[in-house]
């Protein structure tokens, strides 16, 4: 079998992950035409649109968009035109936690895929690659192609890689610009082997050929699950060391810094927070749960789900925390809440922990309103809380702030983010996730 080179790519799934992800592409290898196609019309206009207000924020995005569209990069929502054409085809549609019926509330809901992969086997003419890019349950590459082959026209062939995405929301470009990793599994026959090459090649045009990794089909499916479940363990690990710091006097930053330093640990995604969000975390680790049910595993589930389980439990005790230290009732109170996206540098607020906070505020009859400026958010309340780590919330003229809020003046730090004994001393009651002191 010849090499294949790689000459047009279709990325169906203009979100998140296919947006960014083949924007780069384009933009590190002009000598391929990159089409991505969503069937969100409105979501096709944005990328399209003139003054390039992309749909998604993500810094440097739109500094890579304005070099590639129009030259080899072009969104469309034609999606059959960009089928036919491509050699190479990246699924990248969203994979949602099922709702209902079986497995609901933890399997991965893969209408989407499923959608995506009858339409290609209905549509090429040719032989195709295709590339698993969303996150997916391990073994899914098997029932795409099992689609694929009892739809395909005679003399097409299509070959499954799975090579999914790492980048964070956030540092997307950099991520995708300088990668740890670009992880591709594929079957170890020689034309499994041949496609991933082809794949591989794409990258090597900026990906250093040693972050460059090659797996097997199945593991490189569960390596994205279990990243993305050992990331938010870690996150849950320090959140539940967090509560023990609130109530023994401890200090949560400390405590990270010291265990961090341990070469074996590493100071990385040690930081206590309200908890983590964002459409990914929670989901593939319920995933994870499922697969592990699903395979008579229960206490590896079990395992898995309580990094969930912390989470939930991180998110409602700051709640309690601050309805306990405004003298127990928030009732008919004005409540700012800083931040609504799930972190810092992205417009995303899927998951996201103020969501979980302003529902129990809410709940509990407090007034939240929407506003667009910090400052007048904070304006006549009677407590402000940080929900999301964006550094504007560091320059805010906290004087002001003091002298315009109901007395006393709370301020409860979510995500570590304020000098608070700054704010102590302009005359602010300080409570700071992690941290025993009482205000
Ligand atoms: P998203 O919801 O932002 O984008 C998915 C897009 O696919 C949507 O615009 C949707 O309209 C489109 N789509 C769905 N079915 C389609 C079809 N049949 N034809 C054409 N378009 C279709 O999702 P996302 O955040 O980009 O995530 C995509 C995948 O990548 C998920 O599996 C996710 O778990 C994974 N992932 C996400 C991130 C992240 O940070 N968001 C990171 C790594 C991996």
């Amino acid at each position: 079998m010849a090499p294949v080179q790689v000459k047009k790519i279709c990325c169906i799934g203009a979100g998140y992950v296919g947006g960014p992800t083949c924007a780069v592409i384009a933009l590190k290898c002009p000598h391929i035409q990159v089409t991505i196609v969503d069937l969100n019309k409105a979501r096709v206009d944005a990328w399209n649109s003139p003054d390039f207000a992309v749909p998604i924020y993500e810094p440097g995005l739109v500094d890579v968009v304005k070099q590639c569209r129009g030259r080899n990069l072009f969104f469309s929502t034609d999606v059959d035109k960009a089928i036919l054409e491509a050699d190479l085809i990246f699924v990248s549609v969203n994979t949602p936690t099922k709702k209902s019926g079986v497995g609901a509330g933890f399997a991965a809901d893969l209408n989407y895929v499923e959608s995506a992969t009858r339409r290609i086997a209905a549509v090429a003419t040719s032989s195709k690659i295709v590339v698993e890019k969303s996150t997916v349950p391990c073994r899914t590459a098997e029932s795409m192609r099992t689609i694929l082959e009892a739809n395909s026209r005679p003399g097409t062939r299509f070959d499954i890689l799975s090579n999914p995405e790492f980048l964070a929301e956030g540092t997307a470009i950099a991520d995708l610009f300088k990668p740890d990793r670009v992880l591709i599994g594929s079957l170890q026959t020689t034309e499994g082997k041949e496609a991933c090459r082809a794949l591989a090649d794409v990258y090597a045009n900026w990906v250093p050929q040693e972050r460059i990794l090659t797996v097997g089909l199945w593991s490189s499916e569960l390596s994205k699950l279990a990243a993305n479940a050992m990331l938010a363990q870690r996150i849950s690990s320090i959140n539940a060391l967090s509560a023990i710091c609130e109530a023994t006097g401890a200090n949560i930053d400390e405590v990270s810094h010291a265990v961090g330093f341990d070469s074996r640990i590493g100071p990385k995604f040690l930081r206590a927070s309200v908890g983590f969000g964002g459409s990914c975390f929670q989901k593939d680790i319920l995933n994870l749960v499922y697969l592990s049910e699903s395979l008579h595993l229960p206490q590896v589930a079990a395992y898995w789900r309580q990094v969930v389980e912390m989470n939930e439990y991180q998110k409602s005790r700051f709640s309690k925390t601050v309805v306990d230290t405004l003298f127990n009732t928030i009732t008919g109170k004005h409540i700012a809440v800083l931040g609504f996206a799930f972190k810092a540098d992205t417009g995303d607020t899927r998951e996201s922990a103020a969501i979980s906070l302003i529902r129990d505020f809410l709940s509990e009859r407090a007034f939240v309103t929407i506003v667009h400026s910090a400052l007048e958010a904070c304006t006549q309340k009677e407590a402000i809380i940080i929900a999301t780590e964006w550094k504007e919330f560091l320059e805010i003229d906290w004087q002001t702030v003091y002298a315009n809020m109901s007395k006393p003046a709370f301020v409860f730090d979510g995500r570590l983010l304020i000098d608070a004994d700054k704010l102590r001393k302009i005359g602010f009651k300080v409570k700071v996730i992690g941290r025993g002191e009482r205000v």
